[in-house]
């Protein structure tokens, strides 16, 4: 069981005393967090866990990586800017500098970048509005299972009603669809929405935007098809539609490529980004805009905290070490291939499971939320964060820093092996073995 010192029961009294109810992680792993470093976190009592939450996707390269953290210093120590609005600073021409050399150029893409207030949500109502705004239309088609944010027009377009509130909550402007596979094996749902679009009496208003994510992070790490995905972003274009990809969570490396769409020929209209970009875990989020749609006025979505100064140094580090070859993201793939390889070996202990996901955003399906939950709960116990995703919380997650390395990996997935047999066999769930579906 967590030992806990007394320094640590008496902290954690504040939190359930001051804090508001709307806190989550903090009551699945309660421990009260004092160092990082790499894929380790340590709490007040010294007691270290595997990481493997690593802050919802926004450490993709750890926690205080040592020449970020440097550059961070250096920075400071020099009296750098800390804040300057959207004025141009020597840290923001860099961080475009690396961007358009590193990132864009190499992949033949022409992006303008806007910096949107620093959370994914910010950013995806920047993409939503200008979608509308270039398109006169306002209808925002979505997904079923689909997360976007917890601002309104992103919420709009998030599925999760346990979010979403309820009616006292109105959300219009959003068209829901069927994600790819929603109804199951043989159903192509893009046949549904092209159906829609076309006939002038579906009830489908023209829709402004078209907005996905490739990989569904929150919604129980589905991964779209190659083929749905081409289809989707034809039908954007054949409908003049905008094609947005919320790469807040996917992108950043996460899936193997630096966008989560590379493999696939895809050009989104309007890409979204946030979690990972600092790489740091500092607050940043960017809208890449398609030149011709980059219609806005100056300063019509602005932002007290547009481009947060410390993330461009700490980003222009991580672009630097991480994405000038294909090293890395060659790197990411082989770890990917491990984890699902692990995660096959998950899924075979428990009854009816299923692998999900791509690169190193995978989980197992355990069929139910309570045991999803009964195995976190005992990884935590023996050191191992995990969260778990998915409309019932039925998918235990693996979101591990793409820098952790393979021995860590394994030590961890051990832990979460063990978990789920030993939660398995108390629960007394039996019945054929796991079903893997990579
Ligand atoms: C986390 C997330 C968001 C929202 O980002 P915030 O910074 O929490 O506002 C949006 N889209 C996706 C896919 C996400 O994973």
């Amino acid at each position: 069981m967590t030992v806990r010192g007394a320094a640590d029961q008496k902290e954690i009294l504040i939190f359930e005393r001051r804090e508001s109810g709307v806190r989550s992680y903090c009551r699945r792993f309660d421990c009260v967090l004092d160092t990082a470093e790499g894929s380790v976190v340590r709490d007040v009592s010294g007691r270290e866990y595997l990481d493997f939450v690593a802050g919802a996707g926004s450490l993709n390269y750890g926690h205080n990586d040592p020449d970020m953290r440097a550059a961070l210093i250096a920075h400071l120590e020099h009296g750098g800017m800390s804040h300057s609005l959207d004025l141009s600073s020597t840290a923001k021409s860099a961080f475009l500098t690396a961007f358009e050399s590193l990132l864009l150029l190499p992949r033949g893409f022409d992006y303008r970048v806007q910096f949107t207030g620093p959370t994914g949500a910010n950013a995806v109502e920047a993409a939503l509005k200008l979608a509308r705004k270039v398109t006169g239309r306002s209808n925002v088609i979505a997904f079923t299972n689909g997360f976007h944010g917890m601002s309104q027009g992103a919420l709009a377009a998030t599925g999760n009603r346990h979010h979403r509130i309820g009616p006292q909550m109105p959300l219009p402007g959003v068209t829901r669809m069927p994600y790819d596979g929603y109804q199951g094996e043989g159903v192509d749902t893009a046949d549904l929405l092209a159906r829609m679009l076309c006939d002038p009496s579906s009830g489908l208003d023209a829709p402004a935007a078209i907005l996905l994510e490739t990989v569904q992070g929150e919604g129980g790490l589905n991964v779209a098809s190659p083929g749905w995905l081409a289809r989707i972003a034809e039908l954007a274009r054949s409908s003049g539609a905008l094609l947005v990809v919320d790469d807040v969570q996917a992108g950043c490396g996460r899936t193997g490529t630096f966008f989560s769409f590379e493999p696939f020929g895809i050009v989104p209209d309007l890409v979204v980004l946030s979690k990972s970009i600092s790489g740091y875990g500092l607050p940043m989020a960017l809208l890449l805009i398609r030149p011709e749609h980059d219609v806005w006025l100056p300063g019509e979505h602005n932002g007290t905290f547009r481009g947060n100064v410390h993330a461009f140094v700490t980003a222009t580090v991580a672009l630097t070490k991480f994405w000038a070859d294909s090293g890395f993201a060659g790197d990411v793939a082989r770890r990917g291939e491990l984890l699902a390889r692990r995660l096959a070996g998950v899924a075979n202990v428990v009854p009816g499971a299923t692998v999900k996901g791509r690169g190193m955003m995978r989980g197992v399906d355990v069929g139910s939320g309570a045991l999803a939950a009964s195995i976190t709960r005992r990884c935590f116990v023996e050191g191992l964060m995990l969260e778990t995703s998915g409309p019932h919380g039925e998918v235990v997650k693996v979101l591990a820093p793409l820098t952790t390395p393979d021995d860590m990996l394994n030590d961890g997935l051990d832990i979460l092996l063990d978990a789920a047999r030993d939660v398995t066999a108390e629960s007394g769930v039996s019945g054929a073995s796991g079903l893997v579906n990579a």
